[in-house]
C-alpha cells in the first residue's frame, strides 16, 4: 500500500479498514527463515493479528535445524494457530525437489508433534503432495488448508477426502481461471477457506493493486455467483470454517 506513511502506519490504516469491511482476524503467513520472528512480532503487537511459523518450499534449501528448533520452539505460542506455509512448488523450482520433499515431512512432523494445522502450498507437484499427505494422514489430527488452490480436480478431491479444506483467493475472479472455478465449485462450502496471498492476487476489480483483507468481500462475492449461494450464508459459513479450523482450543 502507499498512503505516504511509514509501515507501521500503513499497516494500521489497513488494519482500520479491514476492521470497517467486518474482518476480525487475520492469519499472517511465515515464509522464509528470516521472517518467522517478525510474524511473532506482529501477532504480539496487534490484537487482530494471529500468525503461523514455518517455511516456504522456495526457501527449503535455506533450512537448518535452528530454523526448525525456531518452529519447534514457537509454535505453541499464545496466537501462533498453523504451521505453515510448508509444501512443495515445482514451477518454480527454488529449492531442489528432494529437499523440498524432506523440509515438507520435517514440518509435517512439527504439526502433528504439536496437535497444529497446516497451511499448505502446492504448485505442479500434485504426485508427490499426495505422496507425502498419506503418510501423514493419519497422525495429522487438524488438517488444513491447501491455500491457493490452482491446482487439479484430481488433487482437490484427494485432499477433500482427507479432511482438509481449501483456500481460494482473487484467482477465482480472473477470467482465465476457468480450472480453478471448476474445482471451488466442487468444493463443499464447509471446506472453503477465504484468503489473500496478499500481497497478491487482489480479486477483479482491483486486480493488479496490493491485495490487502478488505477486497475479501469480492472473494466471497464470486463464491456466492458460482456456487449459488447467499452472500451473506458465504461470508457466515467461510468464517465459521476458519474459526474451526485455526481457533479452537
Ligand atoms: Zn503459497
Amino acid at each position: 500500500m502507499s498512503f505516504g506513511l511509514s509501515q507501521d502506519d500503513e499497516l494500521k490504516v489497513i488494519l482500520n479498514k479491514s476492521l470497517e469491511h467486518c474482518i476480525e482476524k487475520i492469519v499472517t503467513i511465515a515464509v522464509a527463515p528470516n521472517n518467522l520472528q517478525k510474524v511473532r512480532e506482529l501477532t504480539t503487537v496487534h490484537d487482530m493479528i494471529y500468525g503461523t511459523q514455518g517455511i516456504h518450499p522456495h526457501e527449503a534449501k535455506e533450512i537448518t535445524e535452528e530454523t526448525l528448533q525456531e518452529i519447534r520452539q514457537h509454535i505453541n505460542d499464545d496466537k501462533i494457530v498453523a504451521v505453515g506455509e510448508i509444501g512443495l512448488d515445482y514451477y518454480y523450482g527454488k529449492s531442489p525437489r528432494e529437499v523440498q520433499i524432506e523440509m515438507f515431512e520435517k514440518q509435517l512432523q512439527i504439526a502433528v508433534d504439536n496437535n497444529k494445522p497446516v497451511v499448505i502450498h502446492t504448485r505442479d507437484a500434485d504426485d508427490d503432495t499426495i505422496a507425502v499427505l498419506k503418510n501423514f494422514s493419519s497422525t495429522l489430527k487438524n488438517k488444513g488448508v491447501i491455500h491457493s488452490f490452482t491446482s487439479s480436480l484430481e488433487l482437490s478431491k484427494f485432499c477433500l477426502a482427507e479432511g482438509f479444506h481449501l483456500g481460494f483467493n482473487g484467482i477465482i475472479t480472473f477470467k482465465n481461471a476457468e480450472n480453478v472455478r471448476e474445482v471451488l465449485r466442487e468444493c463443499p462450502i464447509e471446506r472453503i477457506l477465504v484468503e489473500t496471498d496478499a500481497p497478491f492476487l487482489t480479486p477483479v476489480p482491483y486486480r493488479g493493486k496490493e491485495n490487502a483483507p478488505f477486497y475479501l468481500p469480492f472473494v466471497a462475492e464470486k463464491i456466492a455467483q458460482e456456487k449459488n449461494l447467499d452472500l451473506q450464508e458465504v461470508l457466515k459459513i467461510t468464517k465459521e470454517n476458519a474459526l474451526n479450523l485455526f481457533f479452537k482450543d
